[in-house]
């Protein structure tokens, strides 16, 4: 099964129908390229992607 992501803030999913970091159950599969957040408050692509959360995220949204 494909990891989903979130069509709203685009953390990679594993586990469960609902995000984790927005709450939403906006999920999808079709997303490409992902990046590994592991300290968001100092890192300088979190705050261009608007990442508050450590995390994986998806770097494109396809659906
Ligand atoms: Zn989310």
């Amino acid at each position: 099964m494909v990891d989903q992501a979130c069509k709203n803030c685009r953390l990679i999913i594993t586990q469960g129908t609902v995000c984790p970091v927005c709450g939403s159950d906006q999920l999808t599969s079709k997303w490409s390229g992902y990046i590994v957040i592991l300290d968001a408050e100092k890192s300088e692509i979190a705050k261009k992607l608007g990442i508050k959360v450590n995390g994986t995220y998806a770097i494109n949204i396809n659906a």
